[in-house]
C-alpha cells in the first residue's frame, strides 16, 4: 500500500518511507491510498480473536508490503502486552481504560508500535534515525519508554522546564541509553518551534536522518484504531447501537477510530469531546475552521488550538460537511464542567475519572440526551494518578500510585538544559 500527501495525492511513498520521513515533502500529512473493509464474518466472530489477532488483521493491509507477516506479529506482540478493560459505570455508559501501559497514557500503543517499526526498518541501515519530539507532558514519557533500547534509533525529547508534572519529568529524564532529554528554558510552544526549525535546517538534515514521533506520523496514528476494535469486541453483546466519545486534542485517536469504522466496524457515531479549546466543535456548528492560540486547562494534553489530524478526518469525508455531520458530533466543556462531572461520577459510582476521561464522559452524556437508546463508550486516556493535583483537589482523595510510576519516582533525573535553538543545533550536530 502507498501513502499519499493529503495536499497532493500524486506525492506517494511506501509505509516505510512515510514512517521514516514523518511528513510528506510538501508538508502534507500522509494518508493510506485505500481502506478495504474486512470481511463481515470478522466482526460477527470478533470475540473468538485475541487482541493481537485483531490488531494484525486490522493493520495488515496498510503495512504488508513493507513488513512481512512474522515480523508484524512480533511488532504487535511487543506493542500489546497489557490489558484494555471496558468498565461499565452506568446503564449504557462504559469507559475503555487505555492507561494500563508502561507510562499509563494511551499514547503507549502508538509510541511502541512506531518504535518497533523504526527498529525493524533500521536493521541493516548504516545511518541511525534520530527521533526529535517536543512534549507538553505525556508524549515524552510514552516515546522515551517505547524507543528505549531500540537499535539504530536515538531519541531527543524537548520539554519546557518547570511546566510538566514531576511524574512526567521523571518518565522522560531517567531512562538513559538512547534517550536524551532537553530541558528547555521556555514554554511548550518554544519547544515545538525549535523542533520545527530543526526539521527545516539543512545543516542538520544533511548530517542526520530526522523524524517526528507525533501523531502526524502514520506509525503512531494508525495503530490507535486497535482500541476501538477491542471495545467493539466487548460491546457487541449489548445489542444496542454503539457510539464512542473520544477526548480529543490533536484528533489522531478519534481519526484512527473512524478508520476502524471504514474497516467495517459497526458503530453509529463518533463524539469528539474537547475542553475550551473548541476549534472543532465550532467548525461542526458552522463549517468555519478557525485555529486559535491554545488556552491552558486542567485537561492539558488536549490544549491544542490547531489540531494537526483534523485534516485527515475532513479528508476521510472528502470535505463533505453534511456527511461528516451525520457521523461526527462535537462538544466542548469548561474546567468547571469537568470537575463537576468527576465529582458526580465518583459520588454515584466510586469510579475515579481523570480530567481527560471526564471530558469524554460529558460529551457522551450530552449526545445520549437526544440518543438515549445507544451504548456509549468514552475513552479514558490517562490514569488519574498522572493528574494527581486535579484529582486530589476535585475529589478530596489520593489515588494509589501504581508500580510503573513508583519505579521511576526514585530514579535520578538527567537532562541537558538549553535556552536557544543554537543550543539544540549544537547538540544535534555534535556526535554522541
Ligand atoms: C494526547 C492525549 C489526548 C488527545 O489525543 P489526540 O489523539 O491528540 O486527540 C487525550 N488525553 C490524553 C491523556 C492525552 O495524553
Amino acid at each position: 500500500m502507498k501513502f499519499y500527501s493529503i495536499n497532493n495525492p500524486t506525492i506517494q511513498t511506501s509505509f516505510k518511507n512515510a514512517v521514516i520521513a514523518g511528513i510528506a515533502p510538501d508538508k502534507g500529512l500522509y494518508f493510506p491510498e485505500s481502506i478495504t473493509p474486512l470481511p463481515a464474518d470478522f466482526f460477527e466472530n470478533i470475540e473468538q480473536f485475541s487482541n493481537q489477532e485483531i490488531a494484525f488483521k486490522a493493520i495488515h493491509q496498510f503495512v504488508n508490503e513493507d513488513i512481512p507477516d512474522e515480523a508484524l506479529k512480533e511488532i504487535i506482540a511487543n506493542t500489546l502486552d497489557f490489558d484494555f478493560p471496558v468498565v461499565q459505570i452506568e446503564e449504557n455508559v462504559a469507559t475503555l481504560e487505555l492507561f494500563h501501559g508502561p507510562t499509563m497514557a494511551f499514547k503507549d500503543v502508538g509510541a511502541r508500535f512506531m518504535a518497533n517499526c523504526l527498529g525493524y526498518f533500521s536493521k541493516g541501515e548504516k545511518q541511525d534515525v534520530t527521533v526529535l519530539v517536543a512534549t507538553s507532558g505525556d508524549t515524552g514519557g510514552a516515546v522515551a519508554n517505547g524507543f528505549l533500547g531500540v537499535d539504530g534509533v536515538s531519541v531527543v525529547i524537548l520539554y519546557p522546564s518547570g511546566k510538566v508534572s514531576e511524574i512526567q519529568e521523571k518518565q522522560l529524564t531517567t531512562l538513559g541509553q538512547n534517550i536524551e532529554a532537553m530541558e528547555v528554558d521556555g514554554t511548550f510552544d518554544d519547544c515545538q518551534r525549535m523542533v520545527k526549525t530543526a526539521f527545516l535546517d539543512r545543516e542538520i538534515t544533511d548530517h542526520k536522518k530526522l523524524t517526528s514521533a507525533n501523531s502526524i506520523n502514520v506509525a503512531r496514528w494508525l495503530p490507535q484504531m486497535f482500541y476501538f476494535l477491542f471495545a467493539y469486541k466487548h460491546a457487541k453483546s449489548k445489542g444496542k447501537e454503539l457510539v464512542f466519545s473520544v477526548p480529543s486534542g490533536n484528533f489522531g485517536n478519534i481519526c484512527a477510530g473512524m478508520v476502524a469504522q471504514r474497516l467495517g466496524m459497526p458503530c453509529k457515531q463518533f463524539i469528539a469531546s474537547t475542553n475550551v479549546n473548541d476549534v472543532v466543535p465550532k467548525f461542526m456548528e458552522n463549517g468555519i475552521y478557525e485555529p486559535l492560540p491554545s488556552k491552558a486547562t486542567i485537561s492539558n494534553a488536549m490544549d491544542v488550538g490547531d489540531p494537526s489530524n483534523f485534516v485527515r478526518i475532513r479528508h476521510l469525508y472528502q470535505d463533505d460537511f453534511a456527511l461528516l455531520k451525520e457521523h461526527l458530533s462535537s462538544f466542548s466543556f469548561s474546567d468547571e464542567d469537568t470537575r463537576t462531572a468527576m465529582k458526580a461520577v465518583h459520588a454515584q459510582t466510586k469510579y475515579v475519572m481523570d480530567p481527560h476521561g471526564a471530558v469524554g464522559y460529558l460529551g457522551l452524556k450530552k449526545y445520549q440526551d437526544s440518543e438515549p437508546n445507544t451504548y456509549g463508550i468514552f475513552l479514558e486516556t490517562a490514569h488519574p494518578v498522572k493528574f494527581l493535583d486535579v484529582v486530589e483537589n476535585s475529589l478530596g482523595l489520593s489515588p494509589e500510585i501504581p508500580p510503573q510510576i513508583k519505579k521511576v519516582m526514585g530514579k535520578e533525573k538527567k537532562s541537558v538544559p538549553i535556552s536557544s535553538y543554537d543550543d539544540l543545533k549544537h547538540f544535534l550536530l555534535a556526535d554522541h
